[in-house]
This record gives C-alpha cells, structure tokens and sequence, in this order.
C-alpha cells in the first residue's frame, strides 16, 4: 500500500471523544523513546507528522491521523516513563486500557520494541493484557539499523524464546529501521491486506 495522503485530525484523553467514524484503526504504541514517532512519520514519509521527542512524560494523549482518507493511524502515549495506577499494576493508565476495550474500530494494535533490549516485563505484561482481552497485535522491531543482521537474528530468537514461555503461537512480527525504512513497507503492505479483508467482509 501506499500512502497517497496523511493528515492529522485531533488528540484526545478520553477514548468517548475519540471520532466517531466507523473507518477502520491502526494503533500504534511502546515505551517512551522506542522510536514510535520516528516509524510513524516514515510509514507517512512525512517529517513531522507524528512529534518526536526524547522527553519523557511528554503529554499523554490519544492522536488520530487519518491515512488515504480510508483508515486511522493512531499514535498512542508511550509508557513507561508515565504515573501508572496501582490496580492496572504498572501497565500503563485506564484510559488506554479504555481506548483498547471501546474502540471496536481498531483492527489490529502494533507494539514497538527496541531491538538492541532484553525482554522487557512492561512490554511482556501488556502483550498478555492483550491476548487476555483478545486484543490482536503484531511486535514491531524498531532501530534494526543499530544492530548487525547476526545480532538482530540473535535478539528476535531470544524475544520469541521468552514469548513461548507463556505463548502457544508467536505473534506477528516487523523488523524495521525509520532511519533506513527496511520493514516499513512490510507494515503498510500489511494494513493494506487487513483492510482489503475487511472490504471483502463487508
Ligand atoms: P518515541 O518517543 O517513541 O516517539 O521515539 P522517537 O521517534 O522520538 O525516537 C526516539 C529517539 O530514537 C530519537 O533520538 C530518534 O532519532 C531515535 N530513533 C528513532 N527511530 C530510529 C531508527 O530507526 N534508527 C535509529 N538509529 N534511531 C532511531
């Protein structure tokens, strides 16, 4: 697929202010700093759509872009760095456990992990809040080009190893750089085909 258009349309804190149009959702989350910014802006080939920012706490909003004037791609806070509530254990604030509960609209989530780091228990506990509430996702690897091919094999089969300690099936994964654009096209030919499927369901 290619993105013909990208335009920002509005932030929101509350998943009930979020549009309500029916067009199909894309959202696209991970910790402060993985890079999730820089892969949106590459994604759209626009410098400055998404912001891109080392600071942490940056406000924490919910950003819809409307892409090709036919799906949302949806930036969400990144956590890690952010005040978490005791009873969502660290994960990450309500409103974004909201936005996945409410938003029937979104088709599939993407979780951006640095490549060159360990399994990290935030990112191991919000893929199984995920799949507790049938949440689809896929992995996206970010910042490839930090790493040797033999290094970035050797990272993504350790990531699966500890995947498979609790899952039955590995999620989908991306291996992408926005600094060289390697696997960025993989992810839109991906959205491309899940919302050709989506038109051939209606
Ligand atoms: P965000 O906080 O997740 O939105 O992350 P940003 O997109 O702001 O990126 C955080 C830092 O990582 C910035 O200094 C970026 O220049 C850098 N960065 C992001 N993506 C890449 C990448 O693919 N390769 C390299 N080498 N650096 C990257």
């Amino acid at each position: 697929m290619q993105v013909k258009s990208s335009s920002f349309v509005i932030s929101n804190t509350e998943v009930v202010k979020c549009p309500k149009s029916n067009l199909a959702e894309y959202a696209f989350i991970g910790r402060s700093n993985v890079g999730k910014s820089s892969l949106i802006n590459a994604l759209c080939n626009k410098k400055n759509l998404a912001k891109t920012s080392s600071r942490p706490g940056k406000t924490q909003l919910i950003n819809h872009f409307l892409i090709n004037k036919n799906w949302h791609l949806v930036d969400l806070p990144g956590f890690g760095y952010a005040r978490v509530s005791k009873t969502q254990k660290n994960i990450f604030q309500k409103f974004i456990t909201n936005y996945f509960k409410e938003r029937t609209q979104l088709v599939t989530a993407f979780l951006l992990i640095d490549i060159r780091h360990e399994p990290q228990p935030i990112d191991l506990n919000f893929m199984r809040w995920l799949g507790e509430n049938s949440i689809p996702f896929s992995i996206v690897f970010t910042k490839a080009d930090k790493l040797k091919p033999m290094a970035i094999e050797r990272n993504v089969s350790g990531y699966s190893k500890k995947l498979l300690e609790t899952w039955e099936t590995l999620p989908h994964h991306f291996i992408t750089s926005s600094a060289n654009r390697s696997g960025i096209e993989d992810i839109l030919a991906y959205i491309g085909s899940l919302n050709q499927n989506l038109k051939v369901r209606l």
